[in-house]
């Protein structure tokens, strides 16, 4: 519901309502007691509705250039530019101004979300938005909830709660600074995160082998760029009014060249997103330029993009800064190896044990308590290796390289411990596949469609893999404690793959080969094996047989090589069943190398059962 008011042109007036709520913007104070009078007339024509004067707010500033003026009119402050009560009232009843002496009544004072002060300072403000932050964060710490739900709660109960005041109030970068350190803290802890953690873990994206919580930093820029873009981009008010506050502000922004400012963001952000939509480059296997040139983008797009830009930026800083820490960057050297955690809120919140996810965590920086990090750290004397007395027992030694582990068979539990959940998948899988039908071979001949006639739609083929052309797959699986011979129909050899699928009608015989190596060492263990496996392949190949050998690497943190899920799906598995495979394999690595860490002081390893997956 909205009025205009027929207005004499000598009155400028920036009229804004809403439902019941109506502002009134004047150059002057007799103009508005003219507009305030009209409105109170207009009001009592409409015999429905009346002002109210105890719940009107009345702001009212300006320069202050002689004495007299000031002897008049009392300003609210000593300084030139400042407040003052303008005496204006609706139906003969005086309007209370906002100035210092009315700070309780002003504090109530509040519209469309947002307090008004006298001074126009947010310093006030941000002491109430940072005790209601820490209030929140304290209230969710005493629940008895676990770790991760805390953390869940942080993501979508406590930030939520800063979108509006981040974006109402014009608060410095320092204090959302100060919102952060307080998040770190509160976090690290639920996670039970190592307390000197690079804090970047916490606000990466998953992506980026993070847990991409939101930054309260990163979220007061995003919010106060969109608040810029809107007002930038503004159609209302007179003759651009709301645009020319933009660009005065811009002016006044440029002068910082060291303090982070929206308005300068802004523009560089519209610049590289400008370069981007003209330029943009092919990074898919979709055709060139598919979907890419948007010629129009709307506002709102380009808003988000802009959002998401600076988001991206976020990533790249924290994980520069990675690259720049020895110890707890280590993962940058090897994400380009492996997919991330597959982490989604519903499976994290119900998790049973959080101790195996902070134990991930802490293992993905490096942060273990092992003995070299215990003797870093100034906890004990020596960094040898209780099992094989290593000089220097780190987090890598105690899962994938001590030689006592190796043959006490810590490892090869681990190992066998996948390929058990592997097992049942594949034979279900291959058994179905047996029993289905083989398709009839059909001829490809050329569709002609008759001028001005649709083309019938056609139904999708079976998409074709490797088990496609035969129904007499068999499939056997080596286990540590229940070894295998490889099928002599193929070829005799003393090699044992983990995983041999072998069809005997076409003559064809796929090797997969599971290594459980620590991430860093990923690709020495696929030269290795490769190495290993090639004279065999030539062998079989020799045979008359056609072979595929697929490295398949689960790393020990739970981190899967990329060849684990194109493996699968070269088999034919269909993706959502990959998905599903890859999360439990990550599972069962996690859990083993957790229980192996646990278990490394202890020098009897005795014959354990092969996780299984409940
Ligand atoms: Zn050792």
């Amino acid at each position: 519901m909205g009025y205009a008011m027929k207005k004499p042109l000598s009155l400028l007036t920036f009229l804004m309502a809403y439902a019941d709520d109506l502002t009134i913007i004047t150059g002057r104070v007799r103009n508005s007691q003219t507009v305030l009078n009209s409105t109170g007339e207009w009001l009592h024509w409409t015999k429905t509705m009346k002002a109210k004067p105890s719940k009107c707010r009345v702001l009212a500033a300006k320069y202050f250039t002689s004495n007299d003026e000031k002897l008049r009119l009392e300003p609210h402050s000593k300084q030139p530019f400042s407040t003052f009560d303008p005496l204006l009232s609706i139906d003969a009843k005086q309007i209370s101004a906002i100035g210092p002496l009315s700070l309780e009544l002003e504090d109530k004072f509040k519209f469309l979300g947002r307090f008004f002060r006298y001074d126009q300072k947010d310093g006030p403000q941000e002491l109430l938005v940072h005790d209601s932050f820490l209030n929140r964060l304290k209230a969710v710490d005493q629940d008895l909830v676990n770790g991760l739900m805390k953390a869940w709660l942080f993501q979508f109960w406590i930030i939520p709660s800063l979108a509006w005041p981040f974006q109402v109030y014009d608060f410095p970068l320092a204090f959302a600074k100060s919102l952060d350190e307080l998040s770190n803290r509160f976090l690290k802890a639920w996670l039970g995160i190592y307390k000197n953690a690079d804090v970047g873990l916490l606000y990466r994206s998953r992506a980026s082998h993070g847990l991409g919580f939101t930054k309260p930093s990163l979220l007061l820029k995003q919010s106060q760029i969109i608040k810029l873009h809107l007002v930038k981009h503004s159609q209302e008010g007179e003759e651009g009014n709301l645009r020319k506050l933009y660009w005065n502000r811009l002016a006044r922004e440029m002068k910082f060249k060291r303090r982070w400012k929206p308005g300068p963001t802004l523009e560089a952000a519209e610049a590289k997103l400008s370069f981007e939509i003209k330029f943009a480059g092919q990074t898919d296997r979709k055709g060139l330029g598919f979907n890419r040139y948007i010629q129009n983008m709307s506002a709102s797009a380009s808003r988000k993009r802009i959002s998401l830009g600076l988001a991206f930026d976020h990533d790249r800083k924290a994980e520069l800064h990675s690259m720049s820490l020895s110890q707890q960057g280590g993962w940058t050297k090897w994400r380009e190896n492996v997919h991330p955690l597959d982490l989604k809120w519903k499976d994290l919140i119900f998790l049973k044990n959080t101790r195996i996810f902070s134990h991930h965590l802490n293992a993905s920086i490096s942060c273990l308590p092992s003995p070299n990090r215990l003797r870093l750290w100034g906890y004990i004397p020596s960094s040898k290796c209780p099992l094989c007395e290593d000089l220097k027992c780190t987090q890598m030694h105690i899962f994938s390289s001590c030689k006592t582990a190796l043959l006490q068979g810590r490892y090869s539990w681990r190992h066998d411990s996948v390929l058990k959940c592997l097992e049942p998948v594949l034979v279900k899988y291959i058994k179905a596949h047996n029993d289905s039908k083989l398709p009839k071979p059909k001829l490809n001949l050329i569709k002609f469609v008759k001028k001005g006639s649709r083309c019938s739609s056609t139904t999708q083929p079976p998409s074709k893999h490797l088990l496609s052309p035969a129904r007499d797959w068999q499939c056997q699986i080596d286990y540590k404690d229940d070894s295998i011979v490889f099928p002599p129909v193929i070829c005799v050899t003393s090699l044992r793959p983990d995983i041999v699928i072998w069809s005997i009608s076409t003559k064809v015989a796929i090797l997969i080969e599971l290594t459980c190596p620590s991430e860093e060492n990923i690709l020495q263990a696929k030269a290795r094996k490769s190495e290993r496996y090639l004279p065999l392949l030539n062998q079989i190949q020799s045979n008359g047989w056609t072979a595929s050998l697929f490295l398949i690497e689960a790393g020990v943190r739970g981190c899967l090589s990329f060849s684990f899920a194109q493996c699968l799906r070269n088999i034919g598995l269909p993706s959502p069943k990959v998905r599903d495979v890859c999360k439990s394999v990550q599972t069962v690595v996690s859990r083993c190398s957790y229980i192996i860490f646990q278990t490394h002081k202890q020098a009897k390893w005795s014959r354990q059962q092969l996780f299984i997956l409940q």
